[in-house]
């Protein structure tokens, strides 16, 4: 098989002056695309700016005989950002929404600021920029988003309201664009990776982030940019050379019969039932999801 490249094809790396962000890019680079280093060169508490982060990326991908230019706004302002893309490289193609902080603290003890700085650069953050590239996208009839997730928001985590809240945000937004751009070759997948970085660098003991290197994680974005790859909507974990797609699951469920009253006690007899995986399905859109329940309006007959 020959070697997937990107030659011709321009991407915003949203957050590409370290860690995972810096690794995307120079996976891409490697493989041909021009890529906009996007980093506001802040702290990893969201403090601060500074462009030297996306330029040590800039130096390090024409060093090795890519192509690359530095952007250094923050994600809330899309509009520029995408901007950057088209004076450079006159297209984008890709977008790999990264970029990202931390602001962890106790729900009990979280500050609106904490709440809001988290959701302005994750959430915000990759509509801004997603929706800035859309049009040409649409335009083109071609395009690849990649989203950034995390177990915290997935799983849930101790600390991490603002954060979980944003990153399953985040996934959401994946959802709804993975279905309006599915008919204009628009592609849009999340990942919810785990690597060494300075985001994680205080929180794991240093014998594990050895070997969790964003280089392990980056293969596989590259992948869902790639025009050979017809995946959309997915859902990834992956590191440490580790990839596995989630899904939702759906119990089969208790269906009371239509138009007889059923109350608190009904339901708490049937909870086996409702809680019961040994029968689930996995819907994967509005329509699927909602069958069971226009089943059961057509067929009054049905339920017990
Ligand atoms: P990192 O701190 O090394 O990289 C994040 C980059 O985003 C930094 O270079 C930072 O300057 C930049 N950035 C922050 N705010 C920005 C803004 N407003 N505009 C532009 N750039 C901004 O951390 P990382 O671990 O590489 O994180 C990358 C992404 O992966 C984040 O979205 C993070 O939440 C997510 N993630 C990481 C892990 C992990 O294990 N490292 C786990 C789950 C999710």
């Amino acid at each position: 098989m020959a070697e997937l490249r990107f030659d011709g094809r321009v991407a915003i790396v949203t957050g590409a002056g370290g860690g995972l962000g810096r690794s995307h890019a120079l996976t891409l680079a490697a493989r041909g695309a021009k890529v906009v280093v996007n980093d506001l060169g802040g702290s990893a508490h969201g403090d601060g700016q500074s462009a030297s982060a996306a330029d040590k990326v800039v130096e390090e991908i024409r060093a090795l005989g890519g192509e690359a230019v530095a952007n250094y706004d923050s994600v809330e302002n899309g509009q520029a950002i995408v901007q950057s893309a088209l004076d450079a490289f006159g297209t984008v193609d890709i977008v790999i929404n990264n970029a990202g902080i931390l602001r962890d603290v106790s729900f009990q003890k979280m500050t609106q600021a904490d709440w809001d700085i988290v959701q302005r650069v994750h959430l915000n953050g990759s509509m801004s920029v997603s929706h800035a590239a859309w049009p040409i996208m649409r335009e083109k009839g071609y395009g690849r988003i990649v989203m950034t997730t995390s177990a915290a928001g997935i799983y849930g985590n101790f600390g991490q309201a603002n954060y979980c809240a944003a990153k399953l945000g985040i996934l959401g937004l994946a959802h709804c664009l993975a279905e309006e751009g599915r008919g204009k070759n628009i592609f849009v997948n999340t990942i919810a990776p785990i690597a060494a970085s300075r985001l994680t660098e205080t929180i794991m003991p240093p014998a594990l982030l050895e070997n969790l290197k964003p280089e392990a994680v980056s293969p596989l974005v590259a992948w869902l940019c790639h025009e050979e790859c017809e995946e959309t909507k997915g859902l990834f974990e992956v590191g440490a050379g580790f990839i596995a797609k989630l899904r939702w699951e759906r119990t089969a469920g208790h269906a009371f019969p239509l138009g007889r009253a059923f109350n608190m006690d009904d339901v708490a007899r049937k909870w086996g039932a409702v809680t019961d995986f040994s029968e689930s399905t996995h819907p994967t859109n509005t329509n699927e999801a909602l069958a069971p329940i226009l089943s059961a309006v057509s067929n009054p007959s049905l339920g017990g």
